[in-house]
């Protein structure tokens, strides 16, 4: 995977926060380890995959800040105050021990200890982690840091351990290794200094030119990995931009960069030196190459959607919307940017336009097969089109410009609209494959109290998102009852308080859009919905609508009914597969081989509705398979070995 990204241009590839020792583990979120010599040659599979591409290797070298629940080491602070979370997924039963002298000691050895291993494995650049709530930022940060020793109380005690630790480094390995911090300036930018304007301008001032490199964010990672919904590229410019007149080194920072404008405006005016980037790699390894080699039109520009975020949370590799290869550089050996050549007499017929249909049709078409893509609507995108309206979401239409962009200079592939294609189409056409990829749609079904599918709610005032996604105005006050849990209900409410209308959104979860606890943005939906005036009910199912009110139970079997007066009830909940042409071709498979059809098969929402992330996937599943003799393609994992 980091590979990939060292091929596609990028000038360095880092690592992940990587753990020093047994006494910081973050389990069960995915993170990497140094802890002792074993270890080394884990990294170096990196390392050497990196330096292939002539790019440089980078390791975030961290410790502090985590519950430890796989090692039970007692987790270690500066002052015993850990760090605090309302997020029952991220609690910890147990505090941390304030460090005496000799854990200050051991923390030192074990940052050279590990810094060593990282030279041995090839490491060309090597990461203090002074920032987000961790062992030397807890330290900086004067509301954690209540120490009465040489490391609390004056900034300059304060600043101590994190140069201790800078300098133990650099004399272990800066004859050969770049030694970088990672800070964390935004809780520190609000604290006034005594000399300059903040205490984080201080603390970059007496450390100035001992790092190597100064990489500069804000400490709250649900801040940094704000969604596009909630923040424009390049968002943490307030919290680097005052570092560079601190330091002769270089700044680096992130900011959801994918405009070469963008990127260039940072340097131009004097912001960064380096533009940092996590969701534009995930996106598009390539990013770099293509904008040197002018091919900016080709790159996949990130949505900010954060489904990748999301891949941490659940401690799975890396998923991304728009890059399906993401994740599986080695467990499918699928690479981001070549396919394997099909065959170009074969000609593959696909119906519906969607993410699904579209990367498809794209994928197929760099492997030279001769393709027709056939699209009832006037507009090509299926889904992503409407959805990309909704408030917030104007970035996610990407997903079909990147690929239609692509699709319009291959030779190979014709795009048809306005083409609602029947079975006695699909027979007549005659080509060697047929893949359906006619999407989902929303039904009015609702949930019993045991989460079984229920009866669809009736009636000309109950709507679903594809009704409002078609222009229909429901009248006020509206319901919405969202047991999606994703960010349907919560864009609904916000599209139609903005046509002015007294909204309620209803959720049997504990929270408006829970699952975005997973995507970081569960706060700021929060705040949105908050600042909208969005009245939410929670921990409730809805059980019928009749007489002008929604009919309510709470998740406690104990407690009574309730109702909410309105004029209309928006369902987000089950959606259902659009598949009746797929069921009828399947259905009759001599009709299928007599038209001299290879193969059939459905895909993306057709096959079974998810995310948008799903459907490319299965779009770019199909293209790669499509010709494969029906064993399973190859899956690599890892197995543990004792
Ligand atoms: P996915 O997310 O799986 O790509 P979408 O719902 O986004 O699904 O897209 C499905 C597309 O298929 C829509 O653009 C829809 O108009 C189109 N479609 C549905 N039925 C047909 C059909 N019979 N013929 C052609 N296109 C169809
Ligand atoms: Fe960007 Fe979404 Fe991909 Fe993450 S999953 S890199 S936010 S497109």
């Amino acid at each position: 995977m980091r590979e990939a990204r060292a091929e596609g241009g990028w000038g360095v590839v880092n690592t992940g926060y990587c753990s020093i020792h047994p006494s910081c583990d973050d389990s069960p979120l995915p993170y990497c380890r140094l802890w002792d010599d074993e270890d080394i040659k884990v990294h170096e599979l990196m390392v050497n995959g990196v330096h292939r591409h002539g790019a440089l290797a980078g390791v975030e070298l961290w410790h502090g800040g985590t519950a430890n629940l796989f090692t039970r080491v007692t987790p270690l602070s500066a002052s015993g105050v850990s760090q605090s979370t309302s997020n029952a997924n991220y609690m910890s039963l147990t505090q941390s021990q304030p460090m005496d002298r000799q854990d200050i000691r051991n923390l030192r050895r074990w940052y050279v200890d590990a810094a060593r291993r990282a030279r041995s494995a090839g490491f060309d650049i090597v990461y203090v982690y002074a920032g987000m709530g961790y062992g030397p930022y807890q330290f900086l940060a004067p509301w954690m840091n209540k120490r009465t020793d040489e490391y609390g109380g004056s900034l300059q005690n304060r600043v101590r351990l994190t140069r201790e630790i800078i300098e133990d480094v650099k004399e272990a390995i800066g004859q050969t290794c770049a030694v970088a911090i990672r800070f964390s300036s935004d809780d520190l930018l609000k604290i006034p200094g005594e000399t300059l304007h903040s205490e984080a301008h201080e603390i970059v001032s007496m450390l100035s030119d001992l790092p190597d490199l100064w990489d500069v964010k804000s400490a709250d990672w649900t801040v940094e990995t704000t969604s596009a919904r909630f923040c424009e590229q390049g968002a943490q410019e307030p919290f680097n931009s005052f570092v560079k007149p601190l330091t002769s080194k270089p700044v680096v920072g992130v900011g959801r960069f994918t405009s070469p404008d963008d990127m260039v405006s940072q340097i131009k005016r004097g912001i960064l030196d380096l533009i940092g980037a996590a969701r534009p790699t995930i996106a598009d390894p390539f990013l770099p190459r293509k904008i040197d080699e002018g091919r900016e039109d080709e790159i996949r520009e990130c949505i900010g959607c954060n489904i990748c975020v999301s891949s941490y949370h659940m401690g799975v590799p890396v998923r991304c919307t728009q890059n399906p290869t993401m994740g599986e550089e080695w467990r499918r050996n699928w690479h981001p940017e070549h396919i394997p050549p099909g065959d170009p007499e074969k000609s593959v017929l696909i119906v519906g336009a969607g993410p699904a249909g579209l990367e498809c049709a794209r994928a197929l078409g760099q492997r030279g097969f001769t393709i027709t893509v056939a699209e009832a609507g006037e507009e090509l995108g299926g889904r992503v089109t409407l959805e990309s309206k909704l408030p917030g979401l104007a970035t996610w239409a990407r997903v079909r410009d990147y690929r239609t962009n692509l699709i319009k200079t291959m030779g190979n592939v014709d795009v048809y609209r306005s083409s609602p294609v029947s079975a006695q189409d699909v027979i007549e056409f005659g080509c060697d494959h047929v893949v359906i990829a006619t999407g989902a749609r929303w039904t009015r079904q609702i949930l019993d109290t045991n989460e079984y599918p229920g009866s669809e709610i009736e009636g000309d005032a109950v709507y679903t998102p594809d009704d409002i996604l078609a222009g229909a105005e429901p009248e006020g006050p509206v319901v919405i009852y969202d047991f999606d849990h994703y960010y349907m209900g919560s864009c609904l409410a916000e599209l139609l308080r903005q046509q002015g209308n007294e909204v309620t959104l209803v959720t049997p979860a504990n929270a408006v859009s829970a699952w975005t606890l997973m995507n970081n943005e569960l706060a700021d939906i929060r705040n949105r919905m908050n600042k909208l005036g969005v009245s939410t009910v929670t921990e409730h199912y809805v059980t019928g609508f009749s007489d002008g009110a929604v009919q309510l139970v709470s998740n406690y079997p104990e407690s009574d009914g309730c109702s909410i007066d309105c004029g209309s009830l928006v369902v987000v909940g089950v959606r259902a597969r659009r598949d009746s042409l797929y069921q009828e071709l399947s259905s009759d498979a001599d009709r299928i081989a007599d038209a001299g059809i290879i193969s059939l098969q459905s895909i993306g929402d057709c096959r079974a509705p998810g995310a948008i992330a799903h459907a490319v996937y299965s779009g770019h599943e199909c293209a790669r398979t499509i010709d494969a003799d029906g064993t399973i393609e190859p899956f690599a994992w890892e197995r543990a070995r004792l």
